[in-house]
């Protein structure tokens, strides 16, 4: 699951470095205390913690407090919860998806008119209220072909697609 590339960026996102995904294999692996996994991993303890509570604040990670009873100390034990990735990752692509094609779709159902000095990209609704004059330095608002802009968001809604079909994939 880990090696995903949603999933990797997603917690790289978190944990900031590969070697910290280290931590995250040690909880899905059934390592579950902050020092077995510093030693695991030879990641400074205080450094594990801190990641560990990074990944709880984001809500993929949880701990269960127990006492020792002969040591009155407490321990914490950390799960990795899975689940929630796949939910922020379903929900981010859908929402990714959604912007992209609505975008797709103003490209497509408008023309759009920039200043060659590229203060300003306006649809032809808006150019017309200026008189098609750039306010910033008044010069002449001319076409912009944006074949190249459509073309453009259909690979990343390819990309996109792609990427959260072999997630979906793997989970299952
Ligand atoms: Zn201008």
């Amino acid at each position: 699951m880990i090696d995903d590339p949603l999933v990797k960026s997603l917690l790289l996102s978190i944990l900031e470095t590969e070697e910290n995904l280290e931590i995250v294999k040690c909880l899905i692996d059934g390592i579950g205390t902050d020092e077995e996994i510093a030693e695991k991993t030879g990641i400074k303890l205080n450094f594990v913690r801190k990641f560990l509570y990074k990944l709880y604040d984001a809500g993929l990670a949880s701990y269960k407090r127990s006492k020792d009873p002969e040591t009155q100390w407490y321990t914490y034990s950390w799960k990795f919860d899975e689940e929630e990735v796949i939910n922020i990752i379903k929900n981010s692509s859908e929402l990714t998806l959604k912007q992209l094609n609505e975008e797709l779709e103003n490209e497509e159902s408008n023309m759009f008119f920039i200043c060659p000095e590229g203060h300003y990209r306006l649809n032809f609704e808006n150019s017309s209220e200026l008189e098609f004059i750039c306010p910033e330095c008044g010069e002449e608002l001319i076409f912009h072909d944006n074949a190249e802009i459509i073309e453009e968001l259909k690979r990343d809604i390819e990309i996109v697609e792609n990427n959260f079909k072999s997630f979906s994939k793997k989970i299952k």
